[in-house]
């Protein structure tokens, strides 16, 4: 299979904290700004880890297989 890459479209990996509030419904931190849940899990982990950015990571997509299969966003 080949994946198509626009480079002019693809963002810089740069580290932006993540501004976790507590969401009273869920019972679990959430991120304001990019919306991800901390759960207790390693691929969770990392992301928190990254930052708001962690899908842009270089990292991102051999991590979250060698992590989980089944990580759903
Ligand atoms: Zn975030």
């Amino acid at each position: 299979m080949v994946k198509k890459v626009d480079k002019s479209q693809k963002e810089e990996y740069h580290f932006e904290r993540h501004h976790f509030y507590l969401d009273k419904h869920a019972g679990k931190q959430v991120c304001a700004w990019c919306g991800l849940v901390a759960l207790r899990n390693k691929a969770s982990d990392w992301c928190v880890e990254k930052g708001c950015n962690y899908k842009l990571h270089n990292s991102y997509q051999s991590t979250m297989r060698k992590l989980t299969k089944q990580f759903d966003f």
